[in-house]
């Protein structure tokens, strides 16, 4: 049997834009934070170049327009570059005309840094979900080929349980990766990356993982963010509890654990996929 290639995707944004602590960091104020975004990212970079292996970076525009050298150096090192909106808010607290101002702001600015056309997107937080779904009219609208937004289980603050969970087309033919789920007593459980992965123990992501590649014979699709390999960064106080514990559960232990992920499976970047080539031709 033909090895399955799966698929790696890095949000790349710094740690005080994730909306677990967007009620107590607001975006004005992201000037004047620790910037370890670029560090952080630097280091994922290189451990992927030590595997020899290739993924697609969402990058916040935000991000992108204040360190445009990054955006180049993830390119020249033949990622693929997606797009994470502009001020990685959710999309079902925007009204569709701020979505699109918003993605065309961050889509420019990525374009101008890296001189090559950006085709895929990922909402910040997984929040294109059933109260959103204009989003996906927006995006082809605006020429994306694909997006990365939809995560087929009920959560706290996004999912779209019924969705399927492998890559299919939108009624209007925008190309869909939804994030991975493992199939346990009827439910779909997330495996596939963040919050998950510094979570289970590691045994436990590869047996889910490689039940989605052996089992149902499917490529899964994993997300990480670079503030998950970065132990030494400031601590949110004011952050409610379970914020906090989301977020700083297990960073330590993250990077060594990506390492072991990156031996263990094949991976390549979105628009490498079958599924991608189709639209892209
Ligand atoms: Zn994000």
């Amino acid at each position: 049997m033909e090895p399955i290639h799966n698929y790696l995707t890095i949000d790349v944004e710094d740690y005080f834009q994730v909306s677990a602590f967007e009620d107590i960091i607001a975006s004005r104020d992201w000037e004047s934070m620790e910037q370890r975004v670029v560090a952080n990212t630097e280091n994922l970079l290189a451990l992927l170049a030590g595997r020899g292996i290739k993924a697609t970076f969402f990058v916040v525009g935000w991000v992108a327009e204040r360190n445009p050298a990054l955006v180049r150096n993830i390119r020249e090192q033949g990622h693929d570059l997606g797009c994470h909106s502009y001020w990685h808010r959710k999309v079902y607290d925007l009204q569709p005309e701020e979505f699109r101002a918003d993605t065309l702001r961050a889509r420019a600015v990525l374009e101008e840094a890296a001189g090559v056309p950006v085709r895929g997107y990922r909402a910040p937080s997984y929040s294109i979900t059933a109260k959103s779904f204009w989003a996906i009219e927006i995006l082809k609208e605006l020429g994306f080929l694909y997006d990365s937004s939809i995560f087929p289980i009920h959560h706290d603050t996004y999912g779209v349980p019924g969705a399927p969970r492998f890559a299919y087309r939108h009624d209007n033919g925008l190309l869909e990766y939804p994030l991975s789920t493992f199939r346990l007593m009827g439910r779909n459980i997330p495996v596939s990356g963040g919050g998950y992965f510094r979570l289970f123990p590691y045994w436990f992501s590869r047996y889910a993982l490689r039940a989605i590649n052996q089992k149902e014979r499917r490529p899964f699709i994993f997300y990480l963010h670079p503030w998950e390999i970065d132990p030494g960064q400031p601590r949110m106080r004011q952050a409610r509890a379970f914020s906090r514990f989301r977020h700083y559960n297990n960073l330590q232990k993250t990077a060594a654990r990506l390492d072991r992920l990156l031996g263990d499976f094949l991976f390549r970047p979105l628009e490498a996929g079958e599924a991608c080539e189709n639209g892209l031709s």
